[in-house]
């Protein structure tokens, strides 16, 4: 299996390993860590929005019928009986020949049927026992009723609606200090390579420091989910099964970078060949990173992803932010893709799609896309200005500056 390796494309991959993919359950988290997060219950409201019949103006709350006629030239005079603030309940209900001096947002009193605003009044500034009016009110002027936006249990959230600050606000005005979320998933991250050390490690001679572990777990972190970052593993056949067996247990999907080439040292390659390991797929028609992984073991997926530090952001692109938006129930799962004019040159053949890491930069309302110069699988130093992935059909030639390209852009959100 290790060397007759069956390449499928990378649609084909990501529809299997999303296929296994569960959406994660639900917990109960306070509104101010939740935005970002999915609802994962519909909600009702618990009042009716707003909950009582409420002034939309400073003025006068008046019966529409005592005001007929009323004009700058014959202004109607009536009686003032009380004033109402805003988070007052009105003591009186107005008779016949009242008003209530009333503010934005305050209760309307019983027998009141609208607001005349302070400016159609004689000396609005005058807090006194009549007012003239200057205007006749019709029923229900400058009034905001009570369930006019929501009515008591109607659902104001659904169920994969994505938390965002406006959310907050509706979630704050129904009551709700916690929020039912779907929980984020737990990522192990499991680095394998005899030539690693550390980030805060001196380098010697053969060694490179580990940059996959911490750009998977600001990846992971980024797309909604909880990285578990586990020690770097030497390619040593034991050591991996057993680090594999134990990171597996304590997360929710492990994901391995580097060791599932062809190569002697390839050890989660050997792994995955285990017969008690459900093997997804280990060859995708892509570059680079054509040998990602991915196989299903004790009811958990494993993601091997490509140790070539380009490659590994690219796998993350393509499965595993994908993965991570189904198991935390985001509505876009898929990645986004737009089409944009290629700015240079790509001339070279490719036997797979190739997925060139770019910028994007849109010049009127044409949007284009320029390849980053140093693509191979390897540079990483310009992963920092990577904001899309090309894609480059396999076959022909590569592709010509003005060319219409698929992209897709990095850490896009769902
Ligand atoms: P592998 O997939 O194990 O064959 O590794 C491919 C290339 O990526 C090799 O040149 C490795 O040294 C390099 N590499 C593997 N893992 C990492 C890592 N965690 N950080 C940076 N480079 C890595
Ligand atoms: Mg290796």
């Amino acid at each position: 299996m290790r060397f007759r390796r069956e390449t499928i494309s990378v649609e084909e991959a990501r529809e299997r390993l999303l296929a296994r993919a569960m959406v994660m359950p639900q917990e109960s988290i306070d509104w101010e860590d939740a935005v970002g997060r999915i609802v994962a219950t519909d909600l009702h409201a618990t009042c009716a929005l707003p909950p009582f019949d409420r002034s939309a103006m400073d003025g006068y709350a008046v019966r529409s019928a005592d005001t007929a006629g009323a004009s700058p030239e014959a202004t109607v005079t009536l009686r003032v009986v009380e004033t109402v603030l805003a988070g007052d309940v009105p003591r009186k209900q107005l008779g016949p020949g009242e008003a209530a001096r009333i503010m934005t947002g305050g209760m309307i009193p019983a027998g009141a049927d609208c607001v005349i605003m302070f400016e159609q009044t004689v000396n609005p500034g005058e807090v006194a026992e009549t007012v003239a009016l200057k205007k006749a009110g019709k029923p229900g002027e400058n009034i905001i009723k009570q369930a006019e936006e929501v009515a008591e249990q109607q659902i104001v959230l659904k169920k994969g609606e994505r938390i965002n600050p406006g959310t907050v606000a509706v979630l704050a005005t129904f009551g709700y200090v916690q929020v039912p979320v779907i929980r984020k998933p737990r990522i192990g991250i499991l680095s394998t390579g005899n030539e690693l050390v550390g980030a805060d490690q001196p380098l010697v001679p053969g060694k490179i420091r580990d940059s996959n572990t911490p750009m998977l777990s600001a990846l992971i972190r980024e797309a909604g989910g909880i990285p578990v970052r586990f020690p770097r593993l030497p390619d040593e056949y034991g050591l991996t099964v057993q680090e594999i067996e134990t990171a597996m247990a304590q997360v929710d999907v492990l994901i391995t970078t580097g060791g599932v080439s062809v190569g002697d040292m390839d050890m989660v390659a050997a792994f995955v060949d285990r017969d008690d390991v459900e093997l997804l797929f280990n060859r995708v028609a892509m570059r680079p990173g054509s040998p990602t992984t991915a196989a299903a073991y004790q009811g958990k997926l494993l993601c091997g992803l490509s140790g070539n530090p380009g490659a590994c952001y690219i796998g993350f692109e393509l499965f595993i932010r994908p993965l991570l938006y189904k198991l935390t129930g985001k509505p876009h799962v898929e990645p986004r893709q737009m089409q944009a004019i290629l700015a240079s040159d790509y001339l070279k053949p490719c036997p797979y799609p190739r997925y060139l890491r770019g910028k994007l930069s849109a010049v009127g309302s044409t949007l284009y896309a320029y390849p980053d110069a140093l693509d191979k699988s390897a540079p990483l130093s310009s992963l920092k200005d990577t904001e899309c992935l090309i894609v480059i059909p396999a076959g022909g030639r590569g592709l010509q500056a003005n060319e219409t390209v698929t992209v897709i852009p990095t850490g896009w959100v769902s």
